[in-house]
C-alpha cells in the first residue's frame, strides 16, 4: 500500500556511513551501513530452509560504509557497501520499520 509514511521525498547521505530519509509525512528517519548491512534482506543473509538471519548487525564492523545508493522503481532503494555486498533491496516499508525514534518505537 502506498502511502506518505512509505514514500521518500528525499534521500540524504549524512556521512558515508550514514543516511537521512525524509518522508512525505514529515517523519525523518536516519539509518546506519553497519546496521542496515545487519539488517540485509537479501537471500544470502538469511537461512533459506528456516528464515533465519545468517548475518547480524553485531557482525558488521563499525567502519561499514555507503558505497551505493539507487531508488528501485517507486517501492525500494539498493545499497551496495564497502564490503563489497549489494544484492539487498530495501523497500521503503522496511527502511521505515526500522527507524528507532521514540514516536515510531510506541
Ligand atoms: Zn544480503
Ligand atoms: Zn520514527
Amino acid at each position: 500500500m502506498v502511502s506518505d509514511a512509505t514514500t521518500p521525498k528525499k534521500i540524504k547521505k549524512l556521512s558515508p556511513g550514514e543516511i537521512q530519509i525524509l518522508w512525505a509525512d514529515g517523519h525523518e528517519t536516519r539509518h546506519l551501513a553497519p546496521l542496515l548491512r545487519g539488517l540485509c534482506p537479501c537471500a544470502g543473509c538469511q537461512d533459506e530452509m528456516t528464515g533465519k538471519r545468517v548475518v547480524l548487525p553485531v557482525h558488521i564492523p563499525d567502519t561499514l560504509e555507503f558505497r551505493k545508493i539507487e531508488l528501485v522503481g517507486q517501492y525500494a532503494v539498493h545499497f551496495e557497501f564497502s564490503d563489497g555486498h549489494g544484492t539487498g533491496i530495501y523497500s521503503f516499508e522496511y527502511l521505515r520499520e526500522l527507524c528507532r525514534c521514540p514516536e515510531c518505537a510506541r
